[in-house]
């Protein structure tokens, strides 16, 4: 039905001069990101074109609308060997502030006019590829975009059955991997230990806390404002959570690491580890996933240089630090998945969703998301679930089971 529809609705001038044209130079615009935008939801757009946001310039410290374009162009069209994908949910995560940069990295960056890069759930909309047919549920790095065409390549079926699709970009997919392979290869933890953990009402930092658990540490997190904090200590079962925000953060976490610190999942840097790094115990593991704090930095900042510290409490305390990219454990990935279906289904890690509607609202919630302005994992949902898996996205009302026993809280964040 829906395919019926978009072929239908594609590119009623096919052929014609302008067409062609458009499918060379996509037609942009400018889009003010601090106000939201106009409600072109997914229930009510028409998949007659593709858009696309571009990255138009680089930005030097916070990102600002002027680095992005909104632009649209025809729905492509898959050729031999190719299939035609429909974004449902695109993933909105911290690492692309670092792809909008000029510098090299683990990976790839944006180029200036490119699709800016992300990972997303689609379905499959037409398919040359063997093996995908139309009405698939896929995992793939689509980029911010309605449409667009796989060859099946670093694509993956979404198994519906482990919950809600949207899972596949966070509990189920790469955020909840990073805390489990960082926690359990780097961080060790042991039944009473000490874990602190930043960012933690995030994707990531959120999972990492209840694994601590599940594991018999005593778990203190770390968040941005009071209701972070209390959400992480009353739905997610923290023993405690502390607001970055506040100026005793230093006092706030020695008073409730009384016994110092085992174990301090780093997400962001800056002014949180400087209240760690004295409360670190000896032989304490310090797995270093992220440095949000410092991802909008032009340059160092003008800070006394507490490298001789460091290197000294590293010496004296025998402290290992380890960075470490989720793919570095590519292979444990799917002892993964079975840990944490299991963990799912029993209630014993609850997941928080942000979703907010509409693609052309991407840019605006990166900004927000990386000055912490985000509750939980963020996704942007660029189209409706297909209606069999519809249930999944309901509402706080709905009643339906898989979201009862998997899900603790599941809000939705207006734009
Ligand atoms: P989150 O869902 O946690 O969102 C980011 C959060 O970071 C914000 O909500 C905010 O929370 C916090 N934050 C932002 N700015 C600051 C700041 N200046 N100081 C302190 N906290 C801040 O994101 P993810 O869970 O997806 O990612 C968490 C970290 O993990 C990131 O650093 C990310 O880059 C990293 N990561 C690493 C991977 C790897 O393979 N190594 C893979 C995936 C993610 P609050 O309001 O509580 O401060």
């Amino acid at each position: 039905m829906l395919l019926q529809r978009i072929k239908k609705n594609r590119n009623p001038r096919a052929g014609s001069k302008l067409s062609r044209l458009q499918q060379q130079q996509p037609r942009t615009k400018k889009i003010n990101l601090m106000k939201p935008q106009p409600t072109n939801t997914p229930e009510t757009r028409e998949p007659t074109k593709n858009h696309q946001i571009l990255l138009s310039s680089r930005p030097s410290g916070e990102p600002l609308q002027d680095n992005f374009k909104l632009a649209e162009t025809e729905i492509p069209k898959p050729g031999p060997g190719q299939m035609l994908l429909r974004t449902i949910y695109l993933s909105l995560d911290p690492y692309m502030r670092g792809r909008m940069n000029a510098g090299q990295s683990y990976a790839p960056r944006v180029e200036i006019g490119e699709v800016m890069s992300g990972e997303s759930v689609c379905q499959v909309i037409e398919s040359n590829v063997p093996n995908y047919s139309p009405g698939d549920i896929v995992l793939a790095a689509t980029g911010w975009q309605d449409f667009s065409l796989s060859n099946g390549e670093k694509t993956r079926k979404i198994d519906r059955s482990l919950g809600s699709i949207s899972y596949a970009l966070g509990v189920l997919g790469v955020p909840g991997f990073t805390a489990y392979t960082g926690l359990l290869n780097i961080g060790k933890p042991q039944p009473g230990e000490t874990i602190v953990v930043a960012a933690a009402s995030g994707a990531v930092g959120s999972v990492v806390g209840q694994l601590a658990k599940i594991k018999g540490c005593r778990v203190v997190g770390i968040a941005g404002g009071e209701q972070k904090c209390r959400f992480v200590k009353d739905e997610l079962g923290f023993d405690a959570c502390l607001d970055h925000r506040q100026p005793e953060l230093s006092e706030n976490l020695k008073a409730a690491c009384p016994e110092g610190i085992d174990i301090y999942f780093e997400n962001v840097g800056g002014p949180v580890f400087d209240a760690v790094l004295p409360l670190l115990n000896n032989f304490a593991r310090i797995p270093v996933c992220g440095l949000i704090a410092h991802y909008n930095a032009a340059g160092l900042p003008p800070r006394p240089d507490h490298l001789p510290l460091l290197m000294r409490a590293i010496l004296a305390r025998r402290l290992t630090f380890r960075g470490f990219l989720y793919f570095d454990y590519a292979s444990q990935f799917p002892d993964f998945v079975t840990d944490m279906k299991a963990w799912l289904s029993e209630g014993r890690i609850k997941y928080r969703e942000d979703i907010t509607d509409g693609l052309e609202n991407a840019p605006r919630e990166l900004i927000r998301l990386l000055k912490g302005e985000n509750f939980g994992k963020k996704i942007i949902r660029v189209s409706p679930e297909p209606t069999a898996t519809k249930r999944y996205i309901a509402d706080e009302s709905d009643e339906l089971p898989v979201r009862k026993q998997s899900v603790g809280v599941l809000w939705r964040s207006e734009p």
